[in-house]
């Protein structure tokens, strides 16, 4: 049963709409991650590496990790209601995508692969602004699911952020076309 982690974002959105500041919040994602990812590089080495690899383990129909002959379903529904649970208070309590900012942990193993492609300056999708033609109503920035200060990004002209989803959000909200899609190695 893989948790759908930005749906269940987009899905308690209406709990709480409210700006996140990131600034408060975004080491705890990596508070939870860096123990996480070293428990398992720890317990690889131990284990003397990867002798096999089972991409369909544990799952039903090569789509869900639920139930196993291990592991009844129910234990699988109580871990599925519990960070479900955990999804509506984090959205309640801290706003807007508050799992994205706190508890995601694929975000760092994004952020990280975004460092790594920028190091190197291979191209990939990116969001590019047109300064001039930016009106600064703040559409984007008041419609950014990631609560990121777009319109001041924009009159930068500096569209990379770490937390950036690429959702697009602020692509269609803006009507002067500031702000476009490329697919390319940026600055
Ligand atoms: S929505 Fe467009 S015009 Fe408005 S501030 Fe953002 S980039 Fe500028
Ligand atoms: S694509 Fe635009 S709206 Fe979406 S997270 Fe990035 S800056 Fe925010």
């Amino acid at each position: 049963m893989g948790l759908p982690r930005r749906g269940m974002a987009e899905i308690v959105e209406p709990v709480n709409n409210r700006v996140v500041n990131g600034k408060k919040v975004h080491w705890i994602k990596w508070l939870i991650w860096i123990p996480w990812i070293s428990l398992i590089v720890v317990l690889v080495v131990n284990a003397g590496g990867y002798h096999s690899v089972d991409l369909l383990m544990h799952t039903q129909n090569g789509i869900s990790v639920a139930g196993s002959p291990e592991r009844p379903i129910i234990i699988a529904y109580v871990f599925y209601y519990l960070v479900v649970g955990l999804f509506i208070g984090l959205a309640a309590f801290v706003g807007r995508r508050a799992g994205c900012h706190t508890i995601c942990w694929m975000a760092p193993f994004m952020i990280t692969g975004r460092w790594i492609r920028n190091r190197f300056g291979w191209p990939s999708l990116r969001l590019v602004a047109d300064t001039s033609a930016c009106a600064d109503c703040r559409k984007c920035t008041s419609n950014c699911p990631m609560s990121l200060n777009v319109n001041g990004m924009v009159q930068f002209g500096k569209m990379e952020n770490a937390e950036c989803i690429l959702c697009g959000t602020c692509v269609d909200h803006c009507s002067q076309r500031a702000i476009h899609y490329s697919f390319s190695a940026g600055k």
